[in-house]
């Protein structure tokens, strides 16, 4: 009796040791969580991920049914240089955990996951692309960080599926200061100019998506579609982890 009694917990233990001596924990908040790779429950209920019905254009969540290809007012009134742009997840603060971490926490592993989480959402983009382009960043601040965190988000959609990435064909021609103080009108003034497509490949006709972690007022990737289209390709998406709403948005 005493034996067959402890039976189960031995099996527990035994395959414990298997899966790794480290138990998988939660992306966000570090908290031990059933499979790698995972949000824990309190995690997964306090994010926002975005989910149609959405503006078609660049994916804004409506809070009813709008119909087959409604647009937002924003996209109804002005056409960006991108086609469509799908995110993730609203850009908060607890999806900011996922994006600080994977920005300085030396935590590449995230991105996997994250890349997978893109990959789903941005299907629709991604699976007439191709070429996936990460926002560059200028060699300074990837010197101190030692990766891109752009990079590493398109590198993880690739191996969840998605297009082959070019990730030099985007370059940055200059520093831009901070875009963290600046309204969207001083964005859109702070990267005019600051991107460039790389001499010598061209992106004529082809169809490509530019990858970034968040979407804040839209200006970076703006300026990176601007110069894409400018130089001939024929379509360009937008795909970021997270986005900026307004309140109340
Ligand atoms: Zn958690
Ligand atoms: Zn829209």
């Amino acid at each position: 009796m005493q034996i067959s009694a402890n039976l189960p917990s031995l099996r527990w233990l035994g395959r414990t040791i298997v899966d790794g001596i480290l138990p998988p924990r939660c992306l966000a908040c570090g908290e031990t969580v059933g499979e790698p790779g995972a949000l824990c429950g309190q995690c997964w209920s306090a994010m926002t991920f975005f989910a149609p019905p959405w503006c078609a254009v660049c994916g804004l969540p409506f809070p009813h049914p709008m119909g087959e290809g409604a647009v937002c007012a924003d996209c109804a009134r002005e056409r960006a240089s991108w086609d469509r742009a799908r995110s993730v997840m609203r850009y908060d603060k607890h999806s900011r955990r996922l994006v600080l971490a994977l920005k300085h926490g030396d935590r590449t592993h995230l991105a996997g996951a994250l890349g997978g989480w893109m990959r789903r959402a941005g299907g629709e983009i991604l699976d007439r692309a191709d070429f996936i382009l990460p926002v560059p960043l200028h060699w300074t601040p990837l010197f101190a960080r030692r990766y891109n965190q752009a990079g590493l988000l398109a590198h993880a959609i690739h191996a969840a599926g998605g297009p082959p990435v070019a990730p030099d064909w985007l370059i940055r021609r200059r520093r831009t200061p901070s875009q963290g103080r600046l309204g969207a009108t001083g964005r859109a003034r702070n990267v005019r100019g600051a991107f460039a497509p790389r001499p010598g490949h061209s992106v004529r006709g082809k169809r490509l998506v530019v990858v970034d972690d968040v979407l804040t007022s839209g200006a970076t990737v703006e300026e990176c579609a601007r110069v894409l289209r400018r130089a001939g390709a024929s379509s360009v998406g937008v795909l970021t982890l997270a986005r900026a709403l307004r309140a109340g948005g």
